[in-house]
């Protein structure tokens, strides 16, 4: 769906994020030393461990906890068969002008009054790009060899349905989660990291039989809005939007956004999509295989409907950071906190000492390693201990051990929460299960 204003929303605006992302390490422009490249981003020290750490808990709820899922990682580059079976080689495109003025393309739905958007110019009539990168496969290139990096996860989930029902021997309902890069040869990637050319998608296939479909759509809406909420996202900056049957494509039966209140207007964090038969009908027609389920209670051969719920980790990444962001005057001026749930939160504990000065360092190193067995933890000996703090809680560390000099006598030190500032004495021999009690919740 197209975003809306929405000026209610709570959070930091994007160009605070951008510039956090930054100067901390969460994001960087791709191969910025030769000036960026349109629609992609490396993720740094600090980005790759909030990418891992949504990942993780996406797995954990959507496949540890449950009985019913299975997971799937599948090449990124597939037999082109694939793409033509699914209808990507086809229709997976998006309308497309060229200014006649600047030359700039822009999609025909971000034209201003018919005119290009970023000069006002004249453009030419519409025409469709498929938003598939091509690529060819071995020494020869021809179109035989063509082959396409793909544009979503979904597609090899399809493909593997009697692999992974053979092999696991499944009954219905049963799901298959994979995460994985995707790409789309975007005409106007933007937003930051929300509309990527290379992004990474966390997708599930549910399959149930076709009288179920209807419910389990709805118990997987309720599922993964309770999931962002869960870990830390406000409510009130999450909606559901259920597209009108006008906007569904012909084999969908039903389609829910669930959106979040970015700064750039309310857009979509994820889709839940009910599709029918339609996936297995098409590769089965496509490919000559069977993949029809075989009932062997009621002795019944029959296509499951699936229910697919597909998110974003770029744009979860994003609505998180977002949500997270908050400033509060205090003594020094402002404090910039990330507030992250923990679990989200790239270091989960920094060691400091006080001083620069052994045996401080020595102790506060061994305190390190061996919290580091259990988490990620950072390690901060430079400037006054105030600004240690500061720069934990700029990027959302939630606990912070401070090793001064009573601790060399009473084998103690000082652990501080990230949210309430509160300070309390724990013994070193303590550390590990007191940090693992408040991690925990
Ligand atoms: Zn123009």
């Amino acid at each position: 769906m197209q975003t809306q204003a929405n000026p209610a929303r709570t959070g930091a605006d994007l160009d605070t994020i951008v510039a956090l992302c930054k100067r901390r390490g969460f994001v960087f422009p791709s191969s910025e030393i030769y000036g960026g490249f349109g629609g992609f981003w490396d993720f740094g020290p600090l980005g790759v461990e909030l990418r891992r750490n949504i990942k993780d808990a996406w797995w954990h709820a959507n496949v540890q906890c449950r009985e019913d899922m299975v997971g799937l990682d599948s090449s990124v580059i597939a037999s082109p068969r694939l793409w033509q079976a699914s209808g990507h080689v086809e229709t997976f495109t998006d309308p497309l002008v060229d200014c006649r003025a600047c030359h700039r393309r822009s999609r025909s739905d971000e034209l201003d009054a018919g005119r290009c958007p970023y000069c006002g110019g004249e453009v030419t009539a519409e025409r469709q790009f498929n938003l598939m990168f091509r690529t060819s496969i071995g020494p020869v290139e021809d179109t035989a060899a063509t082959a396409y990096l793909r544009p979503e996860t979904a597609g090899s989930i399809f493909v593997n349905f009697r692999n992974v029902l053979n092999t696991t021997r499944r009954k219905l309902p049963f799901g298959i989660a994979q995460v994985g890069k995707a790409f789309r040869n975007e005409i106007t990637p933007g937003k930051f990291i929300f509309r990527d050319r290379e992004f990474e998608q966390m997708e599930i296939e549910y399959f149930v039989r076709p009288e179920h479909a209807e419910t389990a759509y709805r118990e997987w809406i309720q599922a993964r809005l309770e999931w962002y909420v869960g870990l830390g996202i406000r409510r009130e900056n999450l909606s559901l939007y259920e597209q009108p049957a006008s906007e569904l494509a012909h084999y969908s039966r039903g389609t829910t956004d669930i959106l979040y209140a970015f700064p750039f207007g309310v857009s979509e964090l994820e889709g839940i999509a009910m599709r029918g038969d339609f996936d297995l009908a098409q590769h089965q027609q496509h490919s000559g295989e069977d993949l029809a389920y075989y009932d062997d209670v009621r002795n019944e051969r029959f296509f499951p409907h699936v229910v697919e719920p597909s998110a974003g980790v770029d744009r979860s990444v994003l609505a998180f950071l977002l949500d997270a962001y908050r400033e509060e005057a205090d003594r020094d001026g402002t404090r910039t906190v990330l507030g992250l749930h923990p679990r989200l939160a790239p270091y989960k504990v920094a060691v400091l000492p006080l001083s620069k000065k052994e045996p401080l360092t020595d102790l506060s190193r061994q305190v390190s390693r061996e919290l580091r067995e259990h988490w990620m933890v950072t390690y901060d000996e430079s400037q006054s201990i105030g600004r240690r703090y500061r720069r934990q809680d700029e990027i959302g560390t939630p606990f912070c051990v401070t090793i001064d000099f009573a601790s060399l006598e009473d084998r103690s030190a000082t652990v501080r929460d990230r949210d309430s500032m509160h300070q309390e004495r724990v013994p070193i021999a303590d550390l590990r299960r007191v940090l693992h009690e408040k991690l925990a919740g």
